[in-house]
């Protein structure tokens, strides 16, 4: 280090000029109280040695000791920040992966607020005073509903598969058609999954048509099971055939075999009453004879993460004595809100009002419209010139997979610039706003879809936030 880097105008090494770590801690007193004396000492000496490092390079560094208090201040309340943000899911997406999925019931949020803040009865029998189950919270709701024997929960759709052929196949064999291998995104690959369930995948039939005598040649003694994906996220169309599920179930049970069936997102109900695409309902797969059936909580079902497994008591029971349960079931919070959704179930002629998910999917686009002619001014009000905006019809997909093909008819604001790179700048811009604005690129316009956008004042205020931005 240079000489001359360590001196001022005067000639006094600026460094020692600065306060010892004490004497500033002495200043923040209040800080203390708040924050605990560990966290303050710490912060305090790394601005410290962030200004001392800043004399050594000769940069200015005229501070004083209060000044030096505000920035520990300021980097407390920083670094507490939660990195959870709230969003506004302008996508067109409802069912986001990435930005959370369901949105819970107002009762469902109560009923964890409850569990967590109170001791409860998890796994405790009140008759008896004994340990209790922990599924008997949704266990029944979720047979009452579906028609099964039995039922158990884990953490999400992906650790319930993983669960299933784990518990009645490690070590043997499976056919699943060449059709249904699917991937659904991050990392949930079906081939990948059975391998880690310690199964062997026998492939069957051709990527876009499988006949029930493939699935008949493959079955052997080493098999274990019929596993039918639903193949959520993508369709094939064209010259196709796949065997359904009353023709795997007879097969299956010809030869004493369980049929399993995951239907990622499934319906609970029948949603295509609501004018809404059709999804495979989980009671038709029952019917049909599956023997097991696995399902997200988070998708359709508009509950929280988990995976819900529902079918035969005697397979149930074996799959919940795997220890791999153990590391995989659902926690209380999980549990209280998923009961709290359930039951809502049970009352359908509510469910389009005290589902959020439901709500959402069945805003009405005539509304969605009105609420973009209502913004479109407003919010060209807060952009820099070169920026238009005007209402715009588009599609909403419900995401998660469910439904992959068709979309519902929408309204967005279609912000348009001169140039690609501007509209890029505005698309980060909106993502460095204290409520984040997420939409999305589609030729050459910036769609906000307002489908999932209820709170239009608090919109414009993020919005008013853009005109400082150097966009
Ligand atoms: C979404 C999905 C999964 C994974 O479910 P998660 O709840 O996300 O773990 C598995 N299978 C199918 C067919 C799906 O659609």
């Amino acid at each position: 280090m240079r000489k001359s880097e360590q001196h001022d105008r005067n000639g006094a090494d600026t460094r020692r000029d600065l306060p010892s770590v004490d004497a500033v801690l002495k200043s923040c007193g209040d800080l203390e109280a708040t924050w605990g004396r560990t966290r303050v000492v710490l912060v305090v000496k790394s601005e410290l040695a962030h200004l001392r490092t800043r004399l050594g390079q000769g940069l200015p560094c005229d501070i004083s000791k209060n000044e030096i208090v505000a920035r520990v201040l300021t980097a407390l309340t920083d670094a507490d920040r939660s990195t959870f943000k709230r969003i506004f899911n302008l996508t067109g997406t409802i069912l986001h992966t990435n930005l959370g999925r369901a949105l819970l019931p107002r009762r469902a949020i109560d009923a964890m607020n409850q569990v967590a803040s109170m001791p409860t009865n998890l796994e405790y029998d009140l008759q008896s005073g004994t340990r209790g189950e922990r599924d008997d919270h949704a266990e029944q709701l979720i047979c009452e509903l579906l028609g099964t024997e039995a039922a158990t929960v884990v953490n999400n759709n992906a650790a319930a598969l993983l669960l299933v052929l784990n518990t009645l196949a490690q070590g043997l064999e499976i056919p699943v058609s060449r059709g249904e291998l699917v991937e659904i995104g991050g990392s949930f690959r079906i081939p990948d999954i059975m391998e880690k369930s310690g199964c062997k995948l026998v492939e069957v039939g051709t990527t876009n048509r499988t006949h029930l005598k493939d699935y008949l040649s493959a079955v052997k003694n080493s098999t274990a099971l019929i596993l039918k994906v639903h193949t959520s996220n993508y369709s094939i169309e064209g010259f196709t055939s796949a065997v359904g599920e009353p023709d795997l179930a007879t097969l299956a049970h010809e030869h004493n075999l369980p049929l399993v069936v995951d239907l990622g997102s499934g319906n609970l109900i029948d949603f295509s009453c609501y004018g809404l695409p059709e999804e495979p309902v989980i009671t038709s797969a029952i019917r049909n004879g599956a023997d097991i059936v696995t399902f997200s909580g988070d998708k359709l079902l508009g509950g929280p993460q988990s995976g819900i497994i529902a079918g035969r008591r005697d397979l149930i029971d074996r799959i919940r004595s795997n220890p791999l349960r153990r590391a995989l079931r659902s926690d209380k919070l999980t549990l209280a809100a998923l009961s709290e959704v359930l039951k809502i179930y049970r009352k359908p002629e509510t469910l389009a009002r005290e589902l959020p998910t439901l709500q959402y999917l069945t805003k009405e686009q005539s509304l969605i419209r009105e609420q973009a002619v209502f913004l479109a001014p407003q919010l060209a009000g807060c952009l820099p010139d070169g920026f238009t905006v005007e209402p715009q019809p588009c599609l909403s997909q419900i995401g998660s997979g469910a439904m992959p093909v068709q979309n519902i008819p929408s309204y967005a604001l279609a912000i348009t610039a001169i140039t690609d790179a501007d509209l890029r700048r505005l698309s980060e811009a909106m993502r460095r706003l204290p409520c984040p604005v997420i939409g999305r690129l589609h030729e050459g316009k910036l769609l906000l879809d307002l489908r999932c956008l209820d709170d239009d004042e608090k919109f414009i205020e993020q919005a008013r936030h853009l005109e400082p931005l150097s966009l």
